[in-house]
């Protein structure tokens, strides 16, 4: 059974009646990564994987809900004292309350809701959850009057008050404003967006999981943070958005080998998210390509933040013919993203199953993706 009917028919069996359908997606970042910190690009679109939610407002003050993945219910009211227990709950209670926080209106209501976004994947199914109850209470009621931003404002401030991940805004956004055959870019810096087109005729975009996740104990995140805040600071600007690689020469002697690379990286990788943009618009996929190449490398040799597994994975594409590939996240595990020909998504996938699990003893998770639409009401 589809998505949609399975969730229309339990909903049917738990709460009787029809409710109003929802979704959200999850979302990829084709490149611009570590950037927002610095100020500068990111450039994700939301993919074709969802949650979708059947909701209808029941006349009480409170939510009752049922997570059909999980299979798991939660009922709950409305004040900051009713927080559920679950998790997965959090993140609707979560978004419940900011909306409420915000001025806005929520009454209780009775909800079902599936997805296909492969949790902890990279892939911010989190943010498909926040988006999809955001987009739908303010739908129900609200009379959409909550504008698209402060909705993703909404999901991030789940995220940051009710779940204890401190995200920055990219996935809820592109999970709000994706769409169809489009990216987009969005400057970190002044919140602009602009949408470019997507249309990879002859193309796959294939995400390859490692399911791997090195914890690091010296926070590495932060010590990248760190590199960047003193080096912009030496070139007395705000964020590294602001600096070029003839600054960064500049000083090159007054700063560390290390904090050198990692603003090298930021410069070079702002620069390379305009050269995409533009390699879209002139539908050169070769370019696009060669960009995430020269992201994967950067990451892995001037930011550090790649590991053996990752490595592997691109070092992989390369041999593959693949046109794109570089590590998708944060780093330290997580998966790759791939731009691969069609004719060679055969090879490619059997190759990266059967070697990485020689090497490694696992299978990593390998998922096709297409640009789709974001946040929506189902019909
Ligand atoms: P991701 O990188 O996928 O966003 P997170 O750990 O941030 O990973 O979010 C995953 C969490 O979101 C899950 O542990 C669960 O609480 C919630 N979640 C995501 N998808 C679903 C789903 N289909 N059903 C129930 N809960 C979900
Ligand atoms: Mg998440």
């Amino acid at each position: 059974m589809e998505l949609k009917e399975t969730i229309e028919k339990t909903f049917a069996e738990r709460f009787g009646e029809k409710g109003t359908l929802y979704a959200s997606a999850g979302r990829i970042n084709l490149i611009g990564e570590h950037t927002d910190y610095n100020g500068g690009f990111v450039f994700p679109g939301a993919i074709d994987k969802v949650i979708m939610a059947d909701i209808r407002p029941n006349g009480t003050d409170r939510v009752r809900v049922y997570s059909i993945d999980i299979d798991d219910y939660a009922e709950f009211g409305l004040t900051e004292a009713d927080a559920p227990s679950q998790s997965w709950a959090r993140y609707i209670f979560g978004v419940c309350r900011e909306v409420i926080k915000r001025g806005g209106k929520v009454e209780g209501f009775d909800a079902v809701f599936a997805g296909n976004v492969p949790l902890g994947a990279g892939l911010s199914s989190s943010a498909a959850l926040e988006s999809c109850f955001a987009f739908a209470l303010n739908d129900l009621f609200n009379d959409n009057s909550i504008d698209k931003f402060e909705l993703a404002r909404i999901g991030q401030s789940t995220e940051h008050n009710y779940c204890g991940v401190n995200c920055g805004i990219m996935d809820q956004f592109a999970s709000v404003f994706g769409k169809k055959d489009h990216l987009m870019r969005l400057d970190c810096r002044s919140m602009e967006y602009e949408y470019f087109p997507f249309h990879p005729e002859g193309y796959s975009l294939v995400l390859v999981d490692s399911a791997v996740k090195h914890e690091l104990a010296d926070s590495p995140y932060n010590k990248r943070r760190q590199s960047c805040e003193r080096v912009a600071k030496r070139l007395g600007i705000d964020t590294l958005r602001d600096a070029t690689m003839e600054d960064l020469d500049a000083i090159r002697t007054d700063i560390t080998a290390e904090d050198y690379f990692r603003a090298k990286y930021v410069i070079e990788e702002k620069q390379r998210v305009l050269d995409v943009c533009d390699a879209l618009v002139a539908g050169d996929y070769d370019t696009v390509g060669r960009c995430m190449y020269e992201t994967h490398r950067g990451l892995s040799k001037d930011y550090e933040v790649s590991c053996e597994e990752l490595d592997f994975l691109n070092d992989l594409a390369r041999d593959c013919g693949v046109t794109g590939s570089r590590i998708m996240g944060g780093g330290f595990g997580g998966c790759t993203i791939n731009l691969v020909k069609n004719e060679l998504l055969p090879e490619f996938t059997a190759r990266a199953r059967a070697d990485f699990k020689a090497r490694y003893g696992h299978e990593p998770k390998i998922y096709e993706v297409i640009i789709s639409d974001g946040a929506r009401r189902v019909e």
